[in-house]
């Protein structure tokens, strides 16, 4: 299954760097719609009940390095379930229903082989290698590196219209939030060293790297002073 992950990795990448999904600045018509925010509550919710459910029913769930990997995740995801869909979204937003059913599928899919993985459950001394608090270290500084570019932005949001982000990581890269995405899921990559958690990592930056590729055209486009050095995703590369 990861590896079908993988493959649907490769055909996401390569079709949205021709079509830009329709939701936030890129939103156009594309079939019936719904509420953003609550739109974005059942889009994650995978995360939180199918993982829980999988996890709790799974025979290494009392192994100590399960346990901290297992609450690493689902402090992701009760963010991203509860909390963020209340920030991003404007009440009476509204975001293609086809949007939030693919991240359901994918969400379900992700959970589960996730959840299937770290209950298998790890040996306590999988916490005493580096790879783990390499993998440890890199999920905290990408979700910080996310949660701040994300809090920018939102703001500006709140001062009403689209404008030029600055500071930060926004000095180098048009997408820091979805660069700090990317290094979180690679640390958990890491932290898990699993197939599964590569194909998520994986899956991620097929997602987010043509999006930040149309995001930054998309600045470039609108604003005619929108600082040339800045790049879309990798500071001075990309
Ligand atoms: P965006 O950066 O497109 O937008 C985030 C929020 O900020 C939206 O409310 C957006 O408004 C607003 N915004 C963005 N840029 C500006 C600006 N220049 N001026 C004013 N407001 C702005 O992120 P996404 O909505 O695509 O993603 C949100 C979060 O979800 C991110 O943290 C991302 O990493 C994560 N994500 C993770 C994925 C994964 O594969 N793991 C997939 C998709 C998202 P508006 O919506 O109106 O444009």
């Amino acid at each position: 299954m990861a590896w079908g992950v993988i493959a649907v990795a490769a055909v996401v990448f390569v079709a949205l760097m021709w079509f830009r999904a329709p939701y936030g600045r890129h939103q156009r018509r594309f079939g019936p719609e719904m509420s953003a925010r609550w739109g974005w509550v059942w889009m994650e919710s995978p995360g939180v009940v199918v993982f829980g459910l999988v996890y709790a029913l799974s025979p290494g769930r009392a192994a100590l390095a399960s346990l901290a990997m297992a609450a690493l995740w689902l402090l992701h995801y009760g963010y991203r379930t509860f909390l963020f869909p209340f920030r991003v979204a404007e009440a009476g937003k509204r975001t293609p229903v086809a949007i939030f059913a693919s991240g359901f599928v994918f969400n379900v899919v992700n959970a589960w082989l996730n959840a299937r993985h770290v209950g298998a459950g790890y040996a306590d001394g999988w916490l005493l290698d580096p790879r783990s608090w390499l993998g440890a270290a890199l999920f905290f500084a990408g979700r910080r590196i996310n949660l701040r570019a994300d809090a920018h932005l939102l703001e500006l949001r709140a001062r009403g219209g689209y404008a030029i982000p600055r500071g930060g990581l926004f000095r180098w890269v048009s997408c820091p939030n979805y660069l700090g995405e990317i290094i979180q899921w690679c640390g958990w990559a890491l932290l898990t060293w699993s197939l599964a958690g590569a194909s998520f990592a994986i899956f991620t930056a097929a997602n987010l790297a043509p999006r930040a590729r149309a995001h930054h055209a998309w600045y470039r486009e609108r604003f005619a002073d929108y600082p040339a050095e800045r790049r879309a995703l990798i500071p001075r590369l990309w």
